[in-house]
């Protein structure tokens, strides 16, 4: 099959790459999705029916709303502190915030306590936030280190599986890396890396094929160090799984809602890989933090009540019921996004459990 001709991106590592040799998988990741001229994440608005993906704040409204309701949960389970940070992780383009902070207004207080922060490097997808936020005064940030310290809740939804994410196969011994290279026409193409001299850390005896996200120990250690700092509980959602019980290959690139080849449309395409929900927890655990969950998607929502919020919706909105009850089906069924996404809840030491986990 005839590849797409090479972006100006691509263009650009493949002269790299002919100069100083092949890249490692989650460094050319890290350039395709972040460079800061041509990188998908600083270019575009990826998301929505117009974009490459679909996420589940953007499929129904209860998503965000239960959010809501479980952060105001949390605040209570942190001592209804009178100034708290609200921290997300990757808010696209807001929507899944507006939803949970109209939702939490039920909250008696809580509107009051929180100050917005959002981490987030698209100034695209800052704009979108801008406009659907501007009333509660949101602060930008390009990193969590660069929030404020206190006590805090946090939420990121299909941020970790943005992480840049290094590759390992082996066809019996030994290990090898993936990295990224040219092919005999020039173009970018993955291949593979020299011999190992000891295995990926954390890949199980048996697998032949291993990923891991390399920033995310990074990540770890500044949560731990502001939960450790003051009160606080971040959740994550995503899709993935404990990757050592079931190894295998998932990073991909997503471009106009197919996939495609990752060395193909680049800068133009969403690469990702699954969340490794194991090493997450055995990270967090490690630095001293407590960790609930992972739960499925489909689990969490029902245990906060999206069932009775569907039912409401659709009571209020006759002739959306239908489409009202299919988006709400989609977030929670099983063979559809309820049991592939999964949520985890880090937090300080001894805090009562979280909602829904
Ligand atoms: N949470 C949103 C968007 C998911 S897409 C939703 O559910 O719809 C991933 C988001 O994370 C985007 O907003 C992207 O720009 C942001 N992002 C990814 N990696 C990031 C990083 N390292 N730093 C800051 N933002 C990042």
């Amino acid at each position: 099959m005839s590849r797409p001709p090479p972006t100006p991106l691509a263009r650009r590592l493949m002269a790299q790459i002919g100069h100083d040799g092949p890249m490692r998988l989650d460094v050319f990741m890290a350039q395709a999705l972040f460079d800061r001229a041509e990188g998908y994440y600083a270019t575009r608005a990826p998301l929505g029916r117009a974009g490459d993906f679909v996420t589940a704040p953007e499929v129904s409204q209860v998503f965000g709303e239960l959010i809501g309701l479980w952060l105001a949960h949390a605040w209570a389970d942190l001592g209804l502190p009178p100034r708290v940070n609200l921290i997300e992780l990757g808010p696209g383009r807001g929507t899944m915030m507006a939803d949970a902070l109209r939702a939490a207004r039920r909250a008696p207080g809580f509107s009051e306590a929180f100050a917005l922060h959002l981490v987030e490097l698209n100034p695209a997808l800052r704009a979108e936030q801008a406009a659907r936020l501007a009333p509660h005064a949101p602060v930008w940030h390009e990193t969590l280190e660069a929030v404020p310290p206190g006590p805090c809740l946090i939420v990121a939804n299909e941020f970790l599986d943005c992480l840049p994410t290094r590759q390992f196969v082996r066809m019996g011994e030994p290990w090898h890396e993936v990295e990224v290279g040219l092919g005999a026409d020039g173009l970018l193409r993955t291949g593979l890396g020299p011999a190992m001299t000891a295995p990926p850390e954390g890949a199980p005896p048996d697998a032949h094929l291993w990923e891991s996200a390399a920033a995310l120990p990074g990540l770890i250690e500044g949560l731990a160090a502001r939960l450790e700092a003051a009160p606080g509980r971040a959740l994550f959602i995503d899709y993935g799984d404990d990757l050592a019980a079931r190894p295998g290959h998932s990073v991909q690139a997503l471009h106009r809602h197919a996939k495609v080849e990752i060395c193909d449309h680049v800068g133009e395409a969403d690469l990702t890989a699954h969340v490794d929900f194991g090493r997450l927890g055995t990270l967090a655990r490690k630095a001293g933090l407590d960790v609930h969950g992972p739960a499925t998607q489909g689990d969490f929502l029902r245990a906060l009540g999206a069932q009775a919020r569907r039912d409401a919706l659709m009571a209020a909105n006759p002739d959306q019921a239908a489409a009202v009850a299919e988006a709400v089906d989609r977030l929670i069924h099983p063979d559809r996004m309820g049991a592939l996404f999964k949520v985890l809840c880090v937090s300080s030491p001894n805090l009562p459990p979280p909602a829904g986990l």
